[in-house]
């Protein structure tokens, strides 16, 4: 049995954002297009299925994920990828023109994640802790630190109205032991869409099909 098993890091009543009579908007947040698709492409497909907003976005374009190619024109194909990989779960995905391999955690990326979690109208932020030995991985996860209590404060990126109510920040599932192991709170049994996840990640085939094994 697969699971995605998510943890809260930002605590606020999960009852709070599912008792509403509305469509729960989610947003799950990588570093680089299919990191999103494999850390909670099984929960996305649920949450897409009861009729819920899901957006995808990955922080750079992935223009340095290949063993040949690169630049613009791998930049170009990563995207196109994301978007059919969207379309196979249901989702919006968004890729974002960062470079692959030099993301850091500055200002004006912060801004850039407030900016896409406010205009979501995000109820749900799901992303990586910061413990990872990929230092893209490991700046999202701090990006998104930073832009968790941000995202209500008017006066920052104040060209986007801020949200009234913080949403509830998720970590996803990794299996990094140090310098504390994942505890998950939450457990999404995916088993019976997994097949469809894996289809929708299979859409990355520069990545599962050409580049370095996983
Ligand atoms: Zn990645």
């Amino acid at each position: 049995m697969k699971y995605l098993i998510i943890v809260l890091f930002l605590f606020l009543p999960f009852s709070l954002v599912l008792s509403q009579d509305k469509k729960i908007n989610v947003i799950v947040i990588g570093a680089h297009p299919d990191d999103p698709d494999g850390t909670a492409g099984g929960t996305a497909i649920k949450f897409a299925e009861l009729g819920h907003n899901v957006l995808f976005v990955s922080l750079t374009n992935g223009d340095a994920g290949h063993q040949s190619k690169g630049g613009g024109a791998l930049a170009k194909i990563r995207r196109t990828e994301a978007q059919e990989a969207g379309k196979r779960l249901g989702v919006t995905y968004r890729v974002l023109d960062n470079h692959d391999g030099e993301l850091l955690p500055t200002l004006e990326v912060r801004h850039q994640v407030i900016r896409l979690i406010r205009e979501w109208k995000a109820d749900i932020v799901i992303g990586p802790r910061p413990y990872d030995y990929h230092p893209d991985h490991r700046n999202t996860a701090i990006l998104l630190q930073d832009a968790a209590y941000m995202v209500i404060v008017p006066n920052v990126a104040s060209d986007t109205p801020p949200l009234k109510r913080n949403p509830v920040f998720l970590y996803a599932q990794d299996r990094f032991q140090k310098p504390y192991p994942f505890i998950p709170d939450i457990a999404i049994d995916i088993s019976d869409v997994l097949d469809r996840k894996i289809y929708a990640m299979a859409a990355h085939e520069s990545q599962y099909f050409e580049w370095l094994e996983r």
